[in-house]
């Protein structure tokens, strides 16, 4: 999956014996965000959508920076840097960096303006091969995500040959366990506890039906391996 959230490239006159590991040096950057911060109103709004992108995802990808600057880690690939990082208790702290950096990216790519409704027909068939009929994948995304203790994110994945619900805790995400993420939901509560304070099934329930991007999740199946 092509990310935004990725290595700066060096200017193509750059001297390639100077790479540049010095503090501050931009190694990983805020991807923009793929529509206006008021788009997703009233699902979202603009203040949750502001907040969320500017303080939260900026947040970790600045400290992720200031925990890799001078190090060789700076040089990887965000998706390469997480799986190097995850189960090991030394790098716990830019595992939670990189992650949430790339979860967000991921996140934001899984919503859309005009997202909602019924899954495409070749999504749908897929969904329904794995979860059963009509609309019984929302209705056990939305149980497994509300029902998630704590701060996580609730995924889409393709697992082997089939598509599987898989709730998250804090930072962890399915790349570091084989499987390909087709959409993600946040469910931290700085996702939408100034809009929908406690009631996190609601909030589910409203991105399922009006701004979940069923044609990001198409276009990642497409390209699973
Ligand atoms: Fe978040």
């Amino acid at each position: 999956m092509n990310l935004k959230t990725s290595k700066v490239a060096p200017a193509a006159d750059a001297d390639p014996s100077a790479a540049d590991h010095t503090a501050g040096a931009a190694a990983f950057e805020l991807p923009k965000l793929p529509y206006a911060t008021a788009a997703l109103a009233p699902v979202i709004s603009e203040r949750t959508v502001s907040i969320h992108y500017t303080k939260h995802q900026k947040g970790y990808v600045d400290k992720l920076n200031a925990l890799v600057a001078g190090t060789p880690l700076a040089d990887l690939p965000l998706e390469t840097l997480v799986a190097k990082c995850a189960g090991k208790p030394e790098l716990v702290q830019i595992f939670n960096n990189a992650a949430q950096a790339w979860n967000h990216a991921f996140y934001w790519q899984s919503l859309s303006p005009a997202g909602g409704g019924s899954p495409p027909a070749s999504l749908q068939s897929r969904l329904q091969e794995s979860f059963g009929e009509s609309d019984a994948f929302e209705k056990q995304l939305i149980a497994s995500a509300t029902k998630h203790f704590g701060s996580g994110w609730a995924w889409l994945v393709k697992d082997g040959t089939h598509l599987r619900i898989l709730t998250t805790a804090n930072a962890e995400n399915p790349l570091t366990k084989g499987m390909t993420p087709l959409l993600t939901i946040d469910l931290w509560e700085h996702a939408y506890y100034l809009d929908y304070q406690n009631r996190r099934e609601d909030h589910l329930k409203e991105l399922l039906a009006k701004r979940i991007n069923w044609a990001f999740a198409i276009d990642n199946l497409d390209k699973a391996p």
